[in-house]
């Protein structure tokens, strides 16, 4: 099974600068992508799922900190690391102020950058664990409210669906075969001949999936289930 890796957005128009970040993350086997104006940097965040997102403030098209406020008013949490040019002190205010985590001036050492990287990395999985929320790609699990959203849309499930979806949550892009999902969430060993799994699976799929061009729930033929965000 391929591991899970930690995946990067670098959205930075210099391409001299973006090779140089894409290099040292990639030496420290972070999955990386990149964007090269803040439009297409925008639908790559949204789109997919990123652990971190570095995020130039000058930027063709759309400037870092009008990217930085839409994704923010999406609800969409993810680290972002800014890089400014300018260094004055307006710049970085206002960047974290719009909801950036931290910052770096141009220009910066790789070792520096690659630093504030692991900082913010080792920040969100704290945050993790005590998170009332769960998320992948575009939807959401409210563990409080157990209200699911999905590219804001209001899921309805009953709480069967809601345990399943939270479990497959969990475990995502994890494999997970009938027995294990079944006895995870019925807590004893059914009779899977019945094939009762499938059912539910199936109405949770049409409920998470239905009307959607990205399917996230997936059948992996003779084995089992996986959610999947890629
Ligand atoms: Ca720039």
């Amino acid at each position: 099974m391929k591991e899970h890796k930690t995946k990067i957005l670098i959205i930075e128009d210099e391409k001299k600068i973006s090779a140089l970040i894409r290099k040292g993350l990639e030496e420290e086997k972070y999955s990386v992508d990149d964007a090269f104006d803040g439009e297409k940097g925008e639908q790559l965040a949204v789109k997919q799922h990123f652990d971190l997102v570095i995020l130039d403030i000058m930027l063709p098209k759309k400037d870092g900190i009008q990217v930085l406020e839409s994704l923010r008013k999406a609800n969409n949490e993810t680290p972002v690391l800014m890089l400014t040019a300018k260094g004055t002190v307006e710049d970085r205010v206002k960047g974290l102020d719009t909801g950036a985590d931290d910052y770096l001036v141009k220009p910066f050492a790789i070792t520096e950058l690659l630093a504030r990287v692991r900082s913010l990395l080792r920040r969100k999985k704290g945050a993790e664990k005590s998170a009332t929320t769960l998320t992948i790609a575009d939807l959401t699990l409210d563990l409080v409210s157990r209200k699911v959203i999905r590219g804001g849309k209001l899921i309805d499930l009953t709480s069967k669906e809601f345990s399943l979806l939270e479990y497959f949550i969990r475990n995502k892009n994890k494999t997970l075969n009938r027995s294990t999902i079944t006895e995870h969430i019925w807590n004893y060993n059914f009779d899977t001949g019945t094939n009762i799994i499938d059912v539910y699976i199936n109405h949770l799929r049409t409920k998470i999936d239905g009307g959607f061009s990205s399917k996230l729930l997936h059948t992996i033929r003779g084995v089992g289930y996986v959610l999947k965000d890629r």
